[in-house]
């Protein structure tokens, strides 16, 4: 701490977003560019260095946040870069798109604004690649050992890097034409620059890692012909399989799954396409799902040109009085959140006519109709007590030429020849089963991320890549690994 009193003295600055007006043209991060370096260190030093930091304990990845705060509010931005790193391999990508529990976490937030960490930890990470404090880390020596990861997403990156800068010799294979997976083509741009994800991926290529792109494992490749080849497999496929809306009218045109919209409008980014053909241009869009996917279908349809946009949450809106007999205390505290995209639903007015927000809590919805020509035209939807149960005479609908389904994941897909191809047991809730070493039913064969733990955030996904490293040296090297275990399964 440079200024112990920082957290009275300097109060709470988040790094500024660009006008609303200016950001819904162009597809590029919502961030003022060189607007947070200057602000980040007095942030830093409002950090008390707590005796029991909350915030490190709130981390999945165990991120030394107290440690690299002081370092910051110092700008030993080389120290803080060592410290951060060394829980994290990919700062600039949770300090963009994790939602931060460490904030939740954090102590100040008794009485008052909590630290920004999440900004701190972005200002690290990018600092540290302009400074250079990033090269490559091959091993000094090879194993001897060969290890096939399944899927290129936050968990796969983390294992293939942890289990490379360890010495076995990693293959990344990803379905998908470039590595990433969700990264990829779910996140928006908007949200995190691809130039982000290219220069760790350059940097894991110039460390030994070896990636295979457009290549399903079970589909192009036998699966277990690929386990017979390696030493070890790692699972790390992610929750690709979407839940329904299984109700009237889900069969009419216009109606698809958000994965299947924001790939496309992400391939317009990456070039590959002049427009997307599920643009939202021009369209009445209404998005089922109030979670974050919802919200980058939500900035997406903004950006193309939708002529409103709706999201819906089945949820009650939070700080709404609670119903102590569908949820008894202590339930868990939903924090109002307004994302980017949601400040820019609100300030182009991107509702329907008769809304003031584009955001509608407590809805759910009933039946979709469509016109003549098979189309979605309207989607009809009721208001729900914090039961769920519908509110007599709250019915209503809304215009919909586009309805994008973002109800979350159940865990791996099951029809891709992988899950059968290897004889894998699943959890009831459809995840890859595991033990508490990470390994699956199939010996030498570990599964980890959302495939195993189902649907969760970017931060836990880098804590499982971390962990399952771990599990996988010890399994090929017959002993304890030093590589940090993070989290247990
Ligand atoms: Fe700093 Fe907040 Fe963590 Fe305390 S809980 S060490 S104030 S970031």
């Amino acid at each position: 701490m440079a200024d112990p009193k920082g957290f009275i003295t300097t109060p709470r600055q988040e790094w500024p977003r660009r006008p609303v007006e200016e950001r819904v043209r162009d597809w590029d991060e919502v961030y003022v560019p060189g607007a947070l370096l200057p602000i980040v260190a007095k942030q830093a030093d409002r950090c008390m260095d707590c005796g029991i930091p909350f915030c490190h304990q709130a981390c999945p990845l165990g991120n030394l946040i107290p440690e690299w705060n002081g370092l910051v509010s110092r700008e030993d931005w080389r120290a803080a870069s060592e410290r951060l790193h060394a829980t994290n391999n990919f700062p600039e990508f949770t300090g963009r798109l994790c939602p931060a529990p460490c904030e939740a976490g954090c102590v100040l937030a008794i009485n008052q604004p909590t630290v920004t960490i999440k900004n701190v930890e972005c200002a690290i990470g990018d600092r540290a690649w302009e400074e250079g404090f990033t090269p490559p880390r091959p091993p000094e020596r090879l194993s001897g050992r060969t290890v096939a990861v399944i899927g290129s997403g936050p968990t796969g990156l983390a294992a293939a890097q942890q289990l490379t800068r360890a010495g076995h010799t990693v293959a990344v294979y990803e379905r998908d034409d470039r590595i990433g997976g969700l990264m990829r083509y779910g996140i928006p741009e908007f949200k995190m620059e691809k130039r982000h994800l290219e220069r760790r991926i350059d940097q894991m290529r110039a460390e030994g890692t070896r990636f295979r792109t457009s290549t399903a494992v079970g589909r192009d490749v036998d699966a277990e012909e690929l386990r017979c080849r390696y030493d070890a497999v790692v699972l790390a496929t992610g929750a690709t399989a979407w839940r329904e809306l299984e109700l009237p009218g889900r069969e009419l045109t216009g109606v698809h799954q958000a994965m299947e919209y924001l790939p496309l409008a992400n391939r317009v980014c990456e070039g590959d396409l002049d427009a997307s053909p599920l643009s939202a241009a021009g369209k009445h869009v209404v998005i089922v799902g109030g979670g974050d996917t919802g919200a980058d279908c939500l900035g997406t349809a903004i950006r193309e040109g939708a002529a409103s946009v709706t999201q819906l949450d089945i949820y009650a809106q939070p700080g709404a009085e609670r119903d102590e007999e569908a949820e008894p205390w202590p339930t868990y505290p939903r924090l109002y959140r307004l994302s980017a995209a949601h400040e820019e639903a609100r300030d182009v007015g991107a509702a329907p006519a008769a809304d003031a927000d584009a955001r509608l809590f407590a809805a759910s919805t009933l039946r979709l109709t469509g016109d003549a020509d098979g189309r979605v035209r309207e989607l009809h939807l009721t208001g729900v007590d914090a039961g769920r149960r519908p509110v007599p005479g709250a019915e209503r609908t809304l215009p919909a030429d586009l309805v994008l389904l973002a109800l979350g994941f159940s865990g791996p897909d099951r029809e891709d020849g992988l899950v059968g191809g290897l004889g894998l047991e699943l959890e009831p809730r459809g995840t890859i089963a595991r033990s508490a070493g990470f390994e699956t039913n199939v010996p030498g064969v570990f599964a980890a991320g959302d495939a195993a733990r189902g649907q969760s955030l970017i931060v836990w996904a880098i804590a499982e890549g971390r962990a399952v490293a771990a599990a996988v040296d010890q399994h090929l090297t017959g002993r304890p690994s030093h590589l940090p275990a993070p989290i247990g399964p």
